[in-house]
């Protein structure tokens, strides 16, 4: 028998379930929350599997007083915004910077901060404004980015920085009853960056089962299996089935490039306030590249559009049907927050895909 075959593995997490009652994972990542979806896993787990998001979606868990404050840098006159493209579409409490756009604002879609870069260098006449949200899988780029920077010397070009640290909003959540979690799908992308040892926290201190994983349906597989069969025999330990990718220590270059240019500092998360060391912010000696700083910008505001619950869907306590807004004052053409608008947001999934057990 293929141990890696879907069809068997699917069998394995069905006998694996047969000794527990029921199963609380989180899936840290929203790229994980998507393929669970896309793939059609999550319809054929038991049902004392029960697979809640986590806070791994970037747009999502970015603060609203940070897309206020975008938007209120698009309408400076001589300003660029340089962004992802789902940050263009987010409502924050006035407009997108799809609509900001619409009457006039400079904003630019990027796939990389290198284009923002490469905007600033060749528009020495405008003043570029890398909108910068993300975990420890892009702040690696944009720590790059702030390094050319500073050697070609450039004036023109700045961060605003939303970066944020995927450990410390997990130690946040764990120790909370309301989430009531037994263990975590961990995400594959910033693992290859942290390594698998940056979550031993979660295991020795908080007796969770965790299992580091990719997006294949195998990898899926083997990651629910590992963590049901974690829970049954209530034992919680460290697994990587992600070895391909994920080293223990992670990749130690992009570490010391990331200490280089930045340190841990306190952040706003949506609706979960001030975590602290959560944060990535720029070293004194790149102070200059800080767009907050330089235009003098407060981000801190961590409310949300009236009614939405993305806050909640984001720390596993909600799901996309519990939020009245689902499907009807929200939907995928018209969002109100940021979970129906981002690619890797649990509500988009939900209305994409038809919801889960
Ligand atoms: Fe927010 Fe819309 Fe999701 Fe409700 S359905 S939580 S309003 S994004």
């Amino acid at each position: 028998m293929k141990t890696s075959d879907p069809k068997n593995l699917v069998e394995a997490i069905i006998r694996a379930c047969e000794s527990v009652e029921s199963v609380r994972l989180m899936e840290v990542c929203g790229t994980h929350t998507v393929s669970l979806f896309r793939s059609g896993v999550r319809s054929v787990l038991p049902p004392q599997v029960r697979l809640v998001s986590g806070p791994g979606c970037p747009v999502c868990v970015t603060s609203q007083g940070y897309i206020d404050a975008v938007l209120e840098m698009s309408t400076r006159p001589g300003v660029t915004i340089c962004t992802y493209g789902d940050m263009v579409r987010v409502p924050g409490n006035r407009g997108s910077l799809e609509s900001h756009r619409a009457r006039g604002a400079r904003v630019e879609v990027c796939y990389s901060i290198q284009e923002a870069l490469r905007r600033a260098e060749t528009h020495p006449g405008e003043e570029v404004v890398f909108a910068a949200v993300g975990f420890e899988t892009t702040a690696p780029a944009a720590a790059l980015a702030v390094l050319e920077a500073d050697r070609m010397g450039l004036k023109n070009f700045t961060i605003l920085n939303g970066h944020k640290r995927v450990m410390p909003a997990l130690r946040a959540l764990v120790g909370r009853d309301d989430t009531a979690l037994d263990g975590f799908l961990l995400p594959g992308h910033v693992s290859v960056i942290l390594g698998s040892e940056a979550y031993r926290d979660l295991v020795d201190r908080h007796g969770k089962a965790c299992v580091v994983a990719g997006f294949e349906v195998e990898q899926l597989l083997l990651a629910v299996l590992g963590l049901v069969n974690q829970v049954a025999v209530g034992t919680p330990r460290l697994e990587n089935v992600y070895g391909v990718a994920v080293r223990a220590g992670g990749n130690p270059q992009a570490l010391a490039c990331l200490d280089r240019v930045f340190e841990p500092v306190d952040a706003v998360w949506r609706a979960m306030g001030t975590i602290p060391e959560s944060g990535l912010g720029l070293r004194g000696r790149y102070e200059r590249f800080d767009a907050a700083k330089r235009f003098d910008l407060a981000t801190e505001d961590d409310t949300q559009p009236p009614g939405c619950r993305c806050g909640e869907v984001i720390q596993g306590v909600a799901e996309p049907r519990d939020c009245t807004l689902f499907g009807e004052a929200c939907t995928f053409e018209h969002p109100v927050g940021p979970c129906m608008v981002s690619s890797e947001g649990t509500c988009a999934a939900w209305y994409r895909y038809g919801g889960g057990h």
